[in-house]
C-alpha cells in the first residue's frame, strides 16, 4: 500500500522531519484514496498495482491458486454458457468454488461475427489468465476514426495505443466472437468447470435452490446464477413472477464480415486497412462500425439502420430482399463503404433492445441471481454488452470472497446487486446517447457536434467531447472502471445489518 505523510518513514511509522516531539493528540489522517473524481492519485495506484502484480507473479503461475480461494465455498450452478455464463464460471471457479453450467445448445458456440473488449474488460479477463487462450487470435487497434457519411472524412479521433494501457492498464481489443468465447470455453475447463450442454432449463426453485431440465431432471446448489440471455426465463423467477424485458428501440443491425484478401484487390480500401483501427461512420439516423478480426483476416460490420417491423417477421424474408434492403439504408454513403457494402455475401438481421435499471437482480431467497444480457440488455453503441457480464462476473465472485460465512451471503449479494444494477444501468443510458450523438442529420447539430470533435482530430486539448470514447469524464468512468474494487468499496462503506462474532452472525 503506498501511503502519503508529511514525515519520513521508519519502520512503519511516520517521524517528524526536524527531530522534534510529536504532539499526543490526534492528527487528522490524509485518505490514501479520494471519494471525488480526480485523475491527481493515479500514479500512486499505477505504483500500487505493479507491486500487486510483481507479487502475484512471484507467488505461482498455475491458473488456480490456493491462495485466491475464498473462505467460503460454494456450490454453484450457472444457467447459459454464453459469454456472460462463462466469465461467472471463470470468475467463481477461480476463487475454489464448484462450478456447473447448464447450457441448452446441443453445442457450444457463438455468432459469426466481431466483438470489441474494451478495458473495463480486458484488465479482468487479463488477471483472469486468458492471454495464451486468445493470443493468436486478438486485434488490438491502434484508434478509433469517426467518419462523416457522405465521403468518410474523419471527424472524430480516439487513440486507443498507447493510450488505453497507460491510461486505464489494459490494452482495448477486437476479436471473432467464436475464438473469444472458445477461449472462454478452455479456460473454464482448465479450471474444473463442467459444461453441460443439451440442457434446456425449463424451471427454477428459488429457496431450494434447484433447477430443473428439460428433461426432468433437476439439480440442487447453494447458488444458482442465470445468464440466459435478453429472453431469460431467470428474470421473470427474479422479479416475482411479472417480467420486465428489454423494449425495442425501432433500430435494428445488420451483421457481416467481408474478407480483407478481397478488399486488398481495391487500391482505395487499402488506407482503411493499413493499420489495424476502428472506423465509423455516422450519418441521419444510421453509422457503419467496422473493425478487422481473426488476427486481420476478416472485416467485421454492423450496420445500424431504423426498423420498425417485426421481427418475427424477418426470417420471413429472402435473402436477397435482406441484402437489397441493407444496401439501400447506405445508398449515397462514402462510396469506398457502400463498396464494402457490396462486397457482404450474407447477414444477419438484429434487432435491437434495451433495457433499463431493474428493481432486482436477487430472489428474495438470495439463492437466485440473474446477470449478463438477462440483467442490463443494451444497444451495441458504447459495445460493452458483454464487458458489463465480465464486470458483473468478476464483481460477483469479489462480493463472495468478502464473507466468512454462507450466513453473510445476503447482504454480500445485496452489496453486489446494488452496484451492478448501477453501472450496468449508467452503461445502457450511454449506450442510447450514443444513438442521439451519432445519428444527426446534417444540419446545426450535426455541424456543432463535429466542431466539437475537432480538437481531437486536430490533435489539440480537450475537456470534453461528443466522442464517448475520447470525452475525458466518459472515458475514465467506462475504461478506468475497477469492478472488484467496486465492490469492495462498497462493502466496506455499508451500513452491516449484522456481525460476524466466532463465526456465527449476530444481528446488530
Ligand atoms: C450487434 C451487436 C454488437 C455487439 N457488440 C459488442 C461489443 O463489441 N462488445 C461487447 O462487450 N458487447 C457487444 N454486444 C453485446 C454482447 O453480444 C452481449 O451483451 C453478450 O453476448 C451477452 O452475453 P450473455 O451470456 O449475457 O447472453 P447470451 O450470449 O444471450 O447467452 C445466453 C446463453 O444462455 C443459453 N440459454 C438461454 N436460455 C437457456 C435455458 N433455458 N437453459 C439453458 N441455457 C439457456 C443460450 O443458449 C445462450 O448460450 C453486441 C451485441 C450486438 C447485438
Amino acid at each position: 500500500m503506498v501511503e502519503i505523510h508529511s514525515g519520513v518513514m521508519v519502520n512503519g511509522e511516520t517521524r517528524p522531519v526536524n527531530g522534534a516531539t510529536p504532539l499526543k493528540e490526534d492528527f487528522i489522517k490524509i485518505p490514501d484514496v479520494a471519494s471525488y473524481p480526480t485523475g491527481s492519485l493515479d500514479f500512486l495506484l499505477k505504483l500500487q498495482k505493479e507491486e500487486q502484480k510483481r507479487h502475484k507473479a512471484m507467488r505461482t503461475s498455475n491458473l488456480l491458486n490456493q491462495d485466491d480461494f475464498s473462505r467460503v465455498r460454494l456450490n454453484t450452478i450457472i444457467v447459459g454458457a454464453g459469454l456472460g455464463g462463462l466469465a461467472a464460471a471463470i470468475s467463481l471457479a477461480r476463487k475454489g468454488h464448484k462450478v456447473t453450467v447448464f447450457e441448452q445448445a446441443p453445442e457450444l458456440g457463438e455468432v459469426g461475427a466481431g466483438i470489441q473488449i474494451p478495458s473495463n474488460s480486458s484488465r479482468l479477463l487479463l488477471k483472469w489468465g486468458l492471454q495464451p487462450f486468445l493470443a493468436s487470435k486478438i486485434v488490438e487497434p491502434e484508434d478509433i476514426k469517426f467518419r462523416r457519411w457522405e465521403n468518410g472524412a474523419v471527424i472524430g479521433l480516439t487513440k486507443l495505443v498507447p493510450e488505453f494501457q497507460d491510461n486505464f492498464d489494459a490494452p482495448y481489443y477486437v476479436v471473432h466472437r467464436a475464438h473469444f468465447h472458445d477461449a472462454m470455453y478452455q479456460l473454464a475447463l482448465q479450471l474444473g468447470v463442467e459444461v453441460r450442454i443439451n440442457s434446456k432449463v425449463i424451471d427454477y426453485d428459488e429457496d431450494a435452490p434447484s433447477i430443473t431440465t428439460e428433461h426432468g431432471e433437476s439439480f440442487t446448489a447453494d447458488l444458482v446464477i442465470c445468464s440466459d440471455g435478453v429472453k431469460s426465463i431467470g428474470r421473470t423467477k427474479v422479479l416475482g413472477g411479472v417480467d420486465q424485458p428489454p423494449l425495442r428501440t425501432g433500430f435494428a443491425a445488420y451483421r457481416a464480415t467481408v474478407d480483407v484478401e478481397e478488399m486488398k484487390a481495391h487500391p482505395e480500401l487499402v488506407e482503411l486497412l493499413a493499420k489495424p483501427g476502428l472506423n465509423l461512420w455516422i450519418g441521419d439516423m444510421r453509422h457503419v462500425m467496422t473493425y478487422t478480426i481473426a488476427g486481420g483476416k476478416s472485416f467485421n460490420m454492423v450496420l445500424s439502420h431504423p426498423d420498425r417491423t417485426d421481427p418475427a417477421t424477418w426470417n420471413q424474408q429472402s435473402p436477397d430482399k435482406v441484402m437489397s434492403d441493407m444496401r439501400a439504408h447506405f445508398d449515397g454513403w462514402d462510396p469506398r463503404l457502400t463498396k464494402i457494402i457490396n462486397m457482404i455475401r450474407s447477414t444477419l438481421k438484429w434487432p435491437l433492445v434495451s433495457g433499463s435499471a431493474l428493481s432486482r437482480w436477487v430472489a428474495p431467497s438470495s439463492k437466485l441471481t440473474i446477470m449478463g444480457d438477462a440483467a442490463h440488455a443494451m444497444v451495441p453503441y458504447m459495445s460493452e454488452g458483454a464487458a458489463m457480464a465480465v464486470e458483473d462476473a468478476a464483481a460477483l465472485a469479489e462480493a463472495i470472497d468478502l464473507v466468512g460465512s454462507t450466513k453473510e451471503l445476503p447482504e454480500a449479494l445485496e452489496v453486489w446487486e446494488a452496484v451492478r444494477i448501477k453501472r450496468s444501468s449508467q452503461m445502457q443510458e450511454a449506450s442510447l446517447i450514443n444513438g442521439k450523438l451519432w445519428h444527426f442529420a446534417d444540419g446545426p447539430l450535426q455541424r456543432a457536434r463535429d466542431e466539437a470533435m475537432r480538437p481531437e482530430v486536430e490533435g489539440k486539448q480537450f475537456v470534453s467531447s461528443p466522442n464517448q470514447w475520447s470525452d475525458p469524464t466518459t472515458q475514465r468512468w467506462c475504461y478506468g472502471y475497477d469492478a472488484e474494487w467496486e465492490v469492495r468499496k462498497a462493502w466496506e462503506n455499508r451500513t452491516p445489518k449484522a456481525k460476524l462474532v466466532n463465526g456465527d452472525v449476530k444481528a446488530l
